[in-house]
């Protein structure tokens, strides 16, 4: 075992590195400036943090958010590592003694905010120490293609020109797009960096589609379902958002609201409620959510579609953290498209940009949720679709989403697809996807019985078609675009030229078809025999030695490590370090107060 190896064991308490941890810490320590870009959750901190106990002198982490450099301390503080962070949330005399104990060369990691580096103390504090490496989390920040651009990201290169030797750099994202990557490795000044992008594949996440036609008891649903989790439920406006939570509190759940038009201080007690698990729900608008580190949130319920599969895999990735499997599914409605839509339009035009680039910019937001609203009619592997998005070349099937786990036949469906086309061809733009679906398959309703269409071909022509498989052909046709579908709020459908090529030369068209009955349902996850009570005791033992310590409580250890905690039932301490989630340092601090608890269980049962 070497020292990167042995450090990740003892003060982080994880028995191994996870994909591209290993590669970008040994560049880092050889030297090398790096860009790292992994999805969110993946493990990015730990690629400086580790560095930054070998290197010598100080390491500074230049970090956008405050509550994201504080949790991180905390965390790193409970590990044993002496850290601290320098930003707006401090007075001037905790500042100033922040700034003395670095002199004293009492830290190895500083968080800082960008707007912080230029300023008089911190560059007398810089040029007094070895600082021996730089590194830039949420690097796409420097990018004004990026989301989230913070012109202070600007001044990073020249904050480092002003050290006396020039640091080795870092830099992190979970953004993968050209233009940012681009942007980073100029506006940074990398150099000849490694580069790194580690697959955005996330195991342990379940993804899931459901169109109910009652959202909000489908989501109670899931949350009666689920008493024990913690999770977000995401809303596309602020209204929404009020009202579910309202619901939610009548209905008794322990939910709390989040969303700009908040003032920041209740913004900021009910993101306090949620990461410190005295609220299980946060219902909240996107505004929620960068730089939170709750590592137990084990569900994400998107309660409309957002407006991007970008945004969507960012939400959604909140969940499951700590590795262990979580739950992203979207409540999906037809009108989630056009309250999208309405939303584009609602959106400011830049000034400082001309005419043809706010064209452009609003045909790719146009097409970004036409993707979005593919993946949420998709019928075949919804985790192929989101990776495929992402550039990555994944198997058609993952065994852990909503399509694959409801059983599907692959199908070639070119002759009901001519069908259905020739069908609507003939007829011209009259009827959306709903009056389509009854006539193909001879539905005997009253808007039907009284359309002449009920005498033409077209009529219960695929009768033998359940409506889901029905649903599955029609999104398939709009997705490879031999079908049009009309905006507004009554879509209809139109034959494209495409679809007209098709019917002139039909070729095979492969249809991840349901399998009749379909039904989307999931298997209980398979646990081992796990002891709810003393789970639950371990639990209360960890939120009172959090609250003493003033931190949240995945920061002592996370759930994962106290359900391994519960069933290994260690006796000593040599057993207790060998969890995943325990360091030495954890170690000494909490073995004694959990191992007792232990050793009294044990004594009730015998
Ligand atoms: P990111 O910044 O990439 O979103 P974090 O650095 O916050 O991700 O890490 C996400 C979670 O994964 C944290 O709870 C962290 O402790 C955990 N983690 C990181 N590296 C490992 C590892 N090698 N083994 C197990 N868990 C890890
Ligand atoms: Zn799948």
């Amino acid at each position: 075992m070497d020292q990167q190896q042995q450090l990740l064991r003892e003060v982080f308490g994880y028995p191994d590195f996870r994909p591209g941890q290993r590669h970008l810490i040994d560049s880092l320590l050889a030297g090398r400036d790096v860009l790292g870009i992994m999805p969110t959750g993946a493990g990015k901190s730990i690629c400086y943090q580790l560095p930054a106990l070998m290197r010598p002198g100080i390491t500074v982490v230049v970090s956008p958010l405050i509550s994201l450099m504080k949790d991180q301390v905390f965390a790193l503080v409970q590990s044993g590592v002496r850290a601290a962070y320098l930003n707006s949330s401090l007075t001037e005399r905790q500042y100033h003694k922040a700034l003395e104990n670095a002199r004293a060369g009492l830290y190895k990691i500083i968080y800082v905010a960008p707007e912080r580096l230029m300023t008089p103390g911190f560059r007398a504090l810089s040029a007094g120490q070895t600082i021996s490496m730089v590194c830039v989390d949420e690097a796409h920040c420097v990018s004004q293609w990026g989301q989230d651009f913070r012109p202070g990201y600007l001044t990073i290169p020249d904050y480092i020109d002003t050290l006396p030797a020039r640091p080795v750099v870092g830099a992190f994202t979970a953004t993968a797009t050209h233009e940012v990557k681009e942007d980073i490795l100029r506006l940074l000044r990398l150099n000849d960096p490694q580069v790194l992008v580690t697959g955005f594949d996330r195991p342990n996440l379940y993804f899931g589609v459901l169109s109910p036609s009652d959202k909000y008891a489908a989501a109670r649903n899931y949350l009666e379902t689920h008493p024990d989790k913690s999770g977000i439920l995401y809303c596309l406006t602020r209204k929404t958002v009020d009202e579910v939570t309202e619901r939610l509190c009548a209905d008794g759940f322990s939910a709390v609201r989040y969303h700009a038009g908040l003032d920041a201080e209740e913004r900021r007690q009910n993101q306090d409620a949620f990461v410190y698990d005295r609220a299980r729900i946060m219902v909240a608008t996107n505004a929620f959510g960068m730089g939170i580190d709750k590592s137990n949130v084990s569900f994400v319920l998107h309660y409309n579609m957002p407006k991007n599969i970008e945004s969507y895999y960012q939400e959604a990735g909140r969940a499951g953290r700590d590795g262990s499997p979580a739950d992203c599914i979207l409540l999906y409605s037809g009108r989630d498209v056009i309250t999208n839509r309405f939303l584009l339009e609602q959106t400011e035009p830049n000034p400082d940009l001309s005419p043809e680039v706010q064209q452009q910019l609003r045909r790719r937001d146009e097409e970004r949720l036409r993707q979005m609203t593919f993946y949420a009619t998709s019928h075949s592997c919804l985790r192929e679709f989101l990776l495929r998005y992402f550039g990555e070349h994944p198997a058609g099937y993952c065994g852990n989403c909503s399509v694959c786990l409801s059983g599907f036949e692959l199908v070639d469906a070119a002759d009901a697809a001519a069908c259905v086309l020739r069908a609507i061809g003939s007829t011209g733009r009259q009827y959306g996807v709903t009056t389509w679906m009854d006539l193909l398959r001879g539905a005997k309703n009253e808007k039907l019985l009284h359309s002449p269409l009920v005498s033409g071909a077209a009529y219960g022509a695929l009768s033998e078609w359940e409506r889901d498989q029905l649903r599955a052909l029609f999104s398939l046709l709009l997705e490879k675009r031999l079908l049009a579908r009309s905006e507004g709020d009554r879509p209809v459908l139109s034959l494209t030229d495409a679809g007209r090529d098709f019917l002139a030369a039909p070729a095979p068209l492969m249809l991840h078809r349901p399998s009749a009955p379909a039904r989307a349902k999931k298997p209980a996850p398979s646990e081992g025999p796990i002891d709810v009570s003393l789970l639950a005791q371990l639990k209360a033992l960890r939120l009172s030695l959090a609250k003493r310590a003033g931190v949240p409580a995945f920061v002592i250890f996370t759930d994962t490590t106290l359900e391994k905690i519960c069933a290994a039932q260690p006796k000593t301490k040599e057993e207790f370090l060998q969890l995943p989630g325990v360091g030495k340092v954890k170690c000494e601090r909490y073995a004694d107060a959990f191992l007792d608890l232990l050793e009294k269980s044990r004594q009730n049962h015998s």
